[in-house]
């Protein structure tokens, strides 16, 4: 119980170090972004090294937003919201992109459902599995979200055709940095479980490796 308590300490403290270091580095790092975003406007003519450094900021800035997430204790701010509406607006945002990768997203949708829950928290969610979606499938293909409502429970799935997960990964999913791509971060799945539990509901994850993954969630309604 000692060690628990010890480790559970270590942990809060390391926390808070990972969140007052994202807070610190947030403002030099959006005055980075401006100022490379001026260059790239002034140098207009040698501009192959801009692309690379913006997105290069925007990662830096992804990792810093995932650890404020996972830093703060329940920040949700709930209000009343169709759960469609949410994944409509994350899938018109995504679509652009998706479409340029040979993806097609596919809304399925049985009965609209109310939710009451934080609209920017579940965006961050559905951009996280959609992302991971896509992410499994490098060749194209499509990414399926379908939503039911039962038992006072909404649940939506985000399945692909993707290369799926070996069975001994599956356990390592979630933990922190834990990452299979080149330029992942290995946050999203966990920043994905704590807003799913900070509305008090869970997360399943189904996989058969070649052949896809489908990500399950329930929210309470
Ligand atoms: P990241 O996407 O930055 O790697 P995540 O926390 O989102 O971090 O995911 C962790 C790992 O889980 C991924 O690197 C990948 O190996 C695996 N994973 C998550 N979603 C899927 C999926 N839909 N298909 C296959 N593997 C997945
Ligand atoms: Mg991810």
């Amino acid at each position: 119980v000692y060690e628990d308590l010890r480790r559970k300490e270590k942990l809060a403290v390391i926390g808070q170090m990972a969140t007052a270091v994202a807070h610190e580095i947030k403002n030099p790092l959006s005055a980075l972004k401006g100022f490379t975003q001026l260059q790239q406007e002034k140098d207009k003519g040698d501009d192959q090294y801009y692309p690379i450094m913006l997105n290069e900021i925007d990662r830096i800035n992804g990792i810093v937003n995932d650890l404020l997430i996972l830093g703060k204790p329940n920040t949700a701010i709930k209000k009343p919201k169709k759960i469609e509406e949410i994944i409509q607006y994350v899938i018109s945002v995504i679509d652009p992109h998706a479409q340029r990768k040979d993806i097609d997203i596919i809304l399925d949708t049985k009965d609209s459902a109310v939710l009451l829950c934080d609209e920017n928290q579940l965006k961050q969610v559905f951009i996280n599995l959609i992302k991971n979606a896509m992410e499994a499938m490098p060749e194209g293909g499509t990414v399926t979200i379908r939503t039911k409502t039962k038992d006072n429970m909404v649940e939506v799935s985000v399945i692909d055709e993707g290369c799926g997960i070996e069975p001994d990964k599956l356990a390592k999913l979630g933990e922190p940095f834990y990452t299979t791509k080149q330029s992942g971060n290995g946050l999203g799945l966990m920043v994905t479980k704590k807003i799913i539990e900070e509305h008090g509901g869970g997360i399943v994850i189904d996989s058969a490796l070649g052949k896809g993954t489908q990500v399950t969630i329930n929210i309470p309604s």
